[in-house]
């Protein structure tokens, strides 16, 4: 039994109960007080306020046909608010969605490239972008719980500030500080990598695993490591940022001026110089506007059943599922999750297998415990939102919306963003 006076055990409680009714979707009262060993007078006090704080909604179950029962009533979080909006930057692109406590996306919308390169200057208008999106379905700025935003850069997450993002050409910019400058609501702010590795671990597939790894494998390659249930952050937030990280046997010229860096044998950029037969430094070189468009093309050839950018997407597969092993031998993580527009792609995937089938020493790494996350940076924007501020024990019960009337307008407009 936990320790702790009522008062004290009232947030944790509440966050206990929210999170229950996320993991099974709809969900008794009785079934909730079962599974959180909370007593009944204890469910039904939180459950009342929540659906007061409207958190939680109550439905009808009718029994089936035919089976004997009486109707019971569910409780499901809301779907039509209070939301939370995520802001997802990266090089390659940039976008701010609205979602509700489900994590459902109501709307997504991309944010013009030149706002990102001047961020300081033109994070108002990012935030223009949001109060249209409210207005546009008619929701106050009082009924967003918060915003969560994912960054590709090295991030200080209690101080909301970007260390460094040299693919956004950011150094020391205060990202939490500029944004609440305009925008009264809690804000969050997280590497992305980072974000979608807590996502999976508190709302995915990494669900109840104390040890994680995610490689995202794009443009570049990036990684995030969750050891004994924490995020790894490193001394100056830059644990992950794996890209420049010497690899034993590679010799090509990096970008950075380095050879045989990471992302020079295992990253979208590497496969583009196998699928092209050009050397790594060569095409790493050319105007980033033509490289993502070949590269994009590569991965579109590859699913229109291009067996040379299947081949190029194999053997670099292979690359990292060797340099995986290393990363397994010294973390023991239960569970590698692939994500990013190459990690996901079927034919690196195959190569990650080839590599990694034929492992057998002890703590060595096989395949069953390779899985792939569809999660878009946006939704791990969303997910760090929720979990910062909606299921936590910080759920700010002052700042929420009260109980009204409901106002039937609002359903979603694309739910189509889905994982
Ligand atoms: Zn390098």
């Amino acid at each position: 039994m936990l320790g702790g006076s009522p008062k004290e055990l009232r947030p944790r409680n509440r966050a206990l109960v929210l999170r229950e009714v996320l993991k099974s979707g709809s969900i008794s009262r009785t079934k909730l007080a079962a599974e959180t060993g909370l007593s009944g007078t204890a469910i039904t006090r939180i459950t009342r306020e929540l659906i007061d704080l409207r958190l939680l909604e109550e439905s009808e179950k009718t029994p089936r046909e035919g089976v004997p029962g009486r109707k019971r009533t569910q409780l499901t979080l809301t779907s039509g608010g209070p939301f939370v909006i995520g802001i997802g930057i990266q090089a390659t692109d940039a976008s701010l969605v609205l979602a509700n406590l489900r994590g459902e996306i109501w709307h997504r919308l991309t944010i013009p490239p030149e706002i990102i390169a001047d961020f300081e200057q033109r994070a108002v208008e990012i935030l223009l972008l949001a109060d249209d999106l409210l207005r546009k379905f008619a929701i106050t700025l009082e009924e967003i719980a918060g915003i969560g935003v994912a960054v590709a850069g090295a991030v200080d997450p209690e101080r909301g500030f970007v260390a460094s993002a040299p693919p956004l050409g950011w150094s020391n910019v205060p990202v939490q500080s500029i944004l609440s400058r305009h925008f009264d609501r809690p804000i969050s702010v997280e590497n992305l990598n980072n974000a979608l590795i807590a996502a999976e671990h508190q709302f995915g597939v990494g669900q109840d695993r104390s040890n994680l790894m995610l490689f995202r494998v794009s443009y570049s390659i990036g990684a995030a490591f969750i050891v004994e249930r924490n995020v790894v952050r490193g001394m100056s937030f830059g644990a992950g940022q794996v890209g420049h990280m010497p690899v034993a046997g590679a010799s090509d010229l990096c970008s950075c001026g380095a050879h045989g860096c990471f992302n020079t044998v295992a990253s979208g950029l590497a496969v583009l110089a196998d699928y092209l037969d050009e050397p790594y430094h060569q095409v790493a070189a050319a105007d980033a506007g033509t490289n993502t468009s070949k590269f994009l093309k590569m991965l579109e050839d590859s699913c229109a059943g291009n067996t040379r950018a299947q081949r190029a997407l194999f053997r670099v597969g292979e690359q990292l599922g060797e340099i995986l092993k290393s990363f397994t031998m010294a973390f023991q993580p239960e569970l590698i999750l692939l994500s990013g527009q190459v990690g996901r792609n079927p034919h690196f995937i195959d190569g990650v297998r080839s590599a990694t089938d034929a492992e057998t020493r002890d703590g060595g790494l096989r395949f069953d415990r390779v899985a792939v996350t569809s999660m878009s940076v946006a939704q791990g924007a969303v997910s760090q939102a929720l979990s910062r501020f909606v299921f936590s024990e910080d759920l700010a019960i002052r700042s929420m919306p009260r109980m009204r009337s409901v106002d039937d307008s609002k359903t979603p407009k694309s739910m189509a963003a889905g994982r």
